[in-house]
């Protein structure tokens, strides 16, 4: 074992013989990080495999070896390469992926470094626009500053997944400042111990069926089908205590950052065992002593967003996806373009470890398979807390509009419903799908409509700080009141609302209810979601006004009612996934209310009243759902019953994109198996995004193997562009 073949950490998609210096030759394996140069640059790596020749002419040798928390382990290595093989993706990326920065780049700093600006902002958002071009990197940081006012360096370059250099240019230019902080390790802070709960009948038999497999510690998935407020969580628990009794260790991932705080506090309440918590909103000196503590074998419980499925677990037993069906799940922009519900499918099978999903809404793909047997179901039918499922009443908006003469947002049962509720000292929450105050401003003498000069999408109006902002690449400039297009003065009309106009309209309404919003603007920093979620449940406010974010998963015990104030355009929305999402998203959001003692009520607005979808959500009925949605993606040949590859070519050049996406596509249907449908070359959804038009096809399959190869063997002989980025996406959620 004279040679090593490696991947490095760069954009290569090829792996590279090195020779093994005797130092190393005893210690080196699959995985093992190494040190070594490619044309003279110092790079590192992951070794690939070690073997006795190699064809390369002049080998060079590798240089060192780095610490062995930075490696890939045996069984992660195992599945990072089906990783790459399924999703089609270049190995660095995966690995990449894999392990978090904060260990590839070896993070123990213990200060942080914080970031200001140094210039006006007026120079400066013309310095994000000067640079967008050449230096994509530190046009974006400095984007990032400027939305933040300022940042610690890790946040930005973790939330922006860049490397430190385009900072220092940025300070070299004087365009920021830096200055180093003090940092301290969160504090942990007293719990009062919660006993685990004595289980209803639901519960326990879900309990007793799951717990079987773990007991044989046999590969099985189980799906968990509770309704909101089943007792879900309860399950969950009992099922990690038996993990860890049986000395195994336990990965639980929930779909939103924001409720990681919520079971933390559960978990800490329950577990004495210490808990690792993996997810891009702490900070790289954080993630990284909680790897350690992974690796060390002292965290059995591990929780986190989407990557955590790859952090190290030592004898895994079971792993946990809350809310199995939601889309954060999946990676879309970036390759790989992975479902961590799969990837952990996956691990558990590698690892003989025992897998529960668990939602109310389970997706279709899921349901699926345990209806044929491949899952093992389990269904909860009962709310857990001697409470009920909230009543469901449908408003239909048009009569609203003509009883008040023009448009509301508020109908009046949802009025007299918010301020029952608040002279009772119960809470609402109003759930609405658009952040910002208007959805666009448009001048009313040449129609036109002010849109994103580098995305194709109309900005959004945020009062508070008088600007449009794009919602797709967050540019955004300062309210005009000339038309840039016609020049005419306050000529302008505003179009659609957003959360911010709702908040606003409501207090000016019921100026003595408090109120709280939750979207992408108002949790941007750190800990801001758990401030925010803390305040609303200690009953700092009336009424909490937020997007999907606030849809997920949580259990506010004091909140009676649940408005939804406007699904309608998502419904409209030309995705084969349109229905389903909105049916999830109306029963996540309607199983907010009423959770313990306290009766609950949804009241849902609509233009739409009889919609099946929601008709559906009203009853909040998943089975007839899943049996009518069924049939229509068994008529037009949708998942489950086929599987779907889709390409996505982007350059600045907007021609360039589209004849290389059709080049492509011709060879791929060269190849195609019978019964594969190959769609044509359209515009991406948002056709322009940063610059880059977008081009896409999907392609249809029964055969999914034979497709990856296919795709796979298209993508080795292609010579594409260096100016095209091509994305390839295995299973998208969205067509
Ligand atoms: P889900 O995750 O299914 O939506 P939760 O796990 O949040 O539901 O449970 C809803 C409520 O029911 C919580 O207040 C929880 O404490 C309570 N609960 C769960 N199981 C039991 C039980 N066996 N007995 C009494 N209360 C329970
Ligand atoms: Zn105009
Ligand atoms: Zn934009």
């Amino acid at each position: 074992m004279k040679y090593a073949s490696v991947v490095l950490d760069t954009h290569i998609d090829k792996v590279l013989d090195y020779s093994v210096p005797p130092s190393l030759l005893t210690i080196l394996k699959p995985g093992a990080r190494i040190e070594t140069t490619l044309r003279g640059r110092k790079l590192r790596g992951y070794i690939y495999a070690l073997k006795d020749d190699s064809d390369v002419p002049k080998v060079k040798p590798l240089l060192g070896v780095l610490p062995e928390n930075t490696w890939i382990r045996p069984e992660l290595f195992k599945l990072g390469l089906w990783m790459a093989k399924y999703y089609i993706a270049p190995l660095d990326q995966v690995f990449k992926c894999m392990i978090p920065p904060s260990i590839r780049k070896e993070v123990k700093a213990k200060t942080k470094v914080y970031l200001t600006l140094n210039k006006t902002k007026e120079t400066l958002i013309e310095a994000v626009k000067d640079l967008r071009r050449t230096f994509p990197a530190q046009s974006a940081a400095l984007e990032y500053l400027l939305k933040e006012n300022g940042a610690y360096q890790h946040d930005l370059t973790d939330d922006l997944k860049i490397s430190k250099s385009p900072i220092d240019s940025l300070l070299k230019k004087k365009l920021i400042k830096s200055k180093k902080i003090e940092a301290s390790d969160s504090l942990f802070e007293n719990y009062f111990e919660t006993k685990p709960k004595t289980l209803k009948e639901e519960q326990q038999k879900a309990f007793e069926k799951i717990g079987k497999t773990m007991n044989e510690k046999k590969f099985q998935v189980h799906l968990l089908h509770g309704i909101t407020g089943s007792g879900k969580t309860e399950v969950y628990m009992q099922l990690m205590q038996k993990a860890i009794d049986q000395g195994q260790s336990v990965i639980v991932l929930v779909p939103e950052v924001a409720l990681t705080s919520q079971l933390i506090e559960k978990f800490r309440a329950r577990f004495k065992e210490p808990i690792a918590i993996l997810h891009h909103k702490r900070s790289l000196g954080e993630r990284s002593s909680d790897w350690s503590k992974i690796l060390e074998g002292k965290a059995p419980i591990i929780l986190g967003a989407r990557s955590a499925i790859f952090s190290p677990a030592k004898d895994l037993g079971l792993i946990i996806i809350d809310e199995e069906h939601d889309s954060s799940y999946k990676q879309t922009e970036e390759s790989p373009c992975y479902q961590a519900r799969d990837v952990a499918i996956m691990r558990a099978k590698m690892q003989n470890a025992c897998i529960v999903l668990g939602s109310a809404t389970p997706s279709l793909e899921s349901f699926y398979k345990a209806e044929k047997g491949k899952y093992a179901l389990s269904s909860m039918t009962k709310r857990a807390a001697n409470a009920s499922l909230p009543k469901v009443k449908i408003i239909d908006m048009v009569k609203e509009y003509e009883k008040n003469g023009g448009y509301t947002h508020f109908s009046n049962d949802l009025l007299e419903g918010i301020k029952t509720r608040y002279q009772k000292g119960e809470q609402t929450l109003l759930f609405l799908n658009r952040r910002g105050f208007h959805a666009s401003q448009a001048c009313t003498s040449c129609s036109n409509i002010i849109s994103c000069p580098h995305c194709d999408i109309s900005l959004t109006y945020h009062k508070k700080e008088n600007i449009l902002r794009c919602h797709l690449c967050d540019y955004y400039l300062p309210s005009p009141r000339k038309c840039p297009s016609c020049s005419s003065l306050d000529t302008f009309k505003f179009k659609g609302f957003g959360t911010e106009h709702i908040e606003r309209s409501l207090n000016a309404i019921l100026p003595d209810i408090r109120t709280l919003r939750m979207d992408r603007d108002t949790t941007r920093k750190k800990t801001s979601h758990e401030d925010l979620f803390d305040a609303f449940r200690s009953g700092k406010a009336d009424v909490l006004i937020g997007t999907q974010m606030i849809a997920k998963g949580f259990h506010f015990p004091s909140v009676s009612l649940v408005g939804v104030l406007n699904t309608d355009g998502a419904l409209s929305i030309p995705d084969f996934r349109a229905p389903e999402n909105v049916f999830q998203l109306i029963t996540q959001v309607a199983g907010r209310a009423g959770r313990e003692e306290i009766e609950g009520e949804v009241i849902i607005q609509t233009r739409m009243p009889e919609h099946p979808v929601i008709k559906m959500a009203m009853n909040q009925d998943y089975l007839n759902f899943y049996k009518e949605e069924l049939e229509s993606r068994k008529l037009f040949l949708f998942p489950p019953f086929s599987r779907m590859i889709k390409l996505t070519f982007s350059s600045t050049n907007e021609k360039g994109a589209k004849q290389i996406a059709e080049c492509f596509r011709e060879e791929i249907l060269k190849n195609l198996s019978p019964g594969d449908k190959i769609h044509p070359v359209i515009p991406a959804i948002h056709a322009k995004v940063k610059d880059r038009f977008r081009f896409q096809f999907l392609i249809r399959s029964e055969q999914m193997l034979k497709l990856i190869e296919n795709v796979t063997h298209v993508k080795a002989h292609f010579q594409i562009p260096s100016k095209v980025r091509l994305l390839i996406d295995v299973d998208p959620t969205s067509g």
